[in-house]
């Protein structure tokens, strides 16, 4: 008998199969999912992330984290009355990018949810390989690009309030700590709860802002979520994140809810890390907001392709098929 089964959940006569130590509970399967659920309403409510009636654009990348949210999300939106769409970007990363596109789609499915699948090789004529293939940048700044610039114009098209990322607590607090490090203090701004919209730029929540990373991979086993159970190959495991979270993680063992109140904290003094805004301007080639005359999404296609493209015009056909708008 495992040390947890002869423990007992706070709320009821079952076995715990989890202590959370920063809420002093031992939960059994029920209590948890209630619990996690609960802590996600109170973040929506707490920062003010979804407002009656709105749009929700929800990004799923395939993998456990945005199928936790997706899920979670699902359950929330008849008690505070919002719209989802999900979306999800095939990347073209071989069997990886297979996986995580059937696991997106089963997971819809399974939830009733309509789904955005954008396809970027049948946009661009590439997929991800192939254009860092034509390119020095590093693979996920180009990976990161692009699905900023497709989540942002997909919003736009689908008229949504709000994009939804499924960034736990453990990866932000993480990017927060990396920024510090190499300071880029601006990008610490981008990392509280919740970006708002600007102009052309379509605010950004992150309903998971306050649960864990343990607590979403419990969630998604407990919940058995489709997802897909491999990290992308580009993941780079001896990068400084991974280094941060193991100190994260060190912290809160020793003191627990440590996590938690740095994320508060963070989330209270978020416009502290504000620059002096930049002007924005619209590409002259797609009308898509930039600091520059040309957005970075076009200078990279026209140095792949050695042209541009209407992305508009290619995503307008899908989002018309789905009728979600
Ligand atoms: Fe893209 Fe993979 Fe890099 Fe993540 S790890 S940014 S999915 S290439
Ligand atoms: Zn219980
Ligand atoms: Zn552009």
């Amino acid at each position: 008998m495992s040390k947890l089964e002869s423990i007992k959940c706070s709320f009821c006569e079952e076995s715990a199969i989890t202590i959370i130590n920063y809420a002093k509970l031992r939960l059994c399967k029920k209590h948890f999912i209630e619990f996690i659920q609960k802590r996600v309403l109170n973040t929506i409510e707490r920062y003010d992330l979804i407002k009656n009636n709105w749009k929700v654009l929800v990004a799923i990348s395939g993998g456990k984290d945005s199928a936790v949210m997706l899920h979670i999300l699902s359950n929330l939106s008849k008690q505070l009355n919002f719209k989802i769409i999900a979306l999800h970007i095939n990347l073209g990363i071989g069997k990886y990018s297979e996986n995580a596109k059937y696991n997106a789609e089963k997971l819809c499915n399974d939830l009733s949810i309509p789904l955005i699948l954008l396809d970027i090789k049948n946009i661009i004529g590439m997929n991800l390989l192939e254009i860092k293939r034509k390119n020095k940048r590093p693979i996920c700044s180009i990976c990161g690009l692009l699905k900023r610039y497709f989540i942002n114009t997909i919003a736009i098209e689908t008229k949504a309030n709000v994009v939804a990322i499924g960034h736990h607590m453990d990866d932000l607090l993480s990017y927060v700590i990396k920024n510090f490090i190499l300071q880029n203090i601006n990008e610490i701004s981008k990392l509280g709860p919740k970006t708002e919209t600007k102009e052309l730029f379509i605010g950004r929540i992150r309903p998971l802002y306050e649960i864990s990373e343990k607590e979403t991979s419990l969630y998604a086993f407990i919940q058995n979520l489709p997802r897909v159970e491999e990290s992308c190959p580009y993941v780079d495991e001896s990068s400084m994140e991974f280094e941060i979270k193991r100190f994260l993680n060190n912290m809160e063992l020793r003191n627990p809810n440590f996590k938690i109140a740095f994320a508060r904290a963070l989330a209270k003094n978020i416009n502290f890390y504000k620059k002096e805004e930049e002007e924005i301007k619209k590409c002259i080639k797609c009308g898509m907001p930039t600091s520059r005359d040309i957005c970075a999404f076009c200078r990279l296609i026209e140095k792949t392709i050695g042209k541009s493209i209407n992305v508009k015009n290619e995503l307008k056909e899908i989002i018309e098929k789905l009728k979600v708008v």
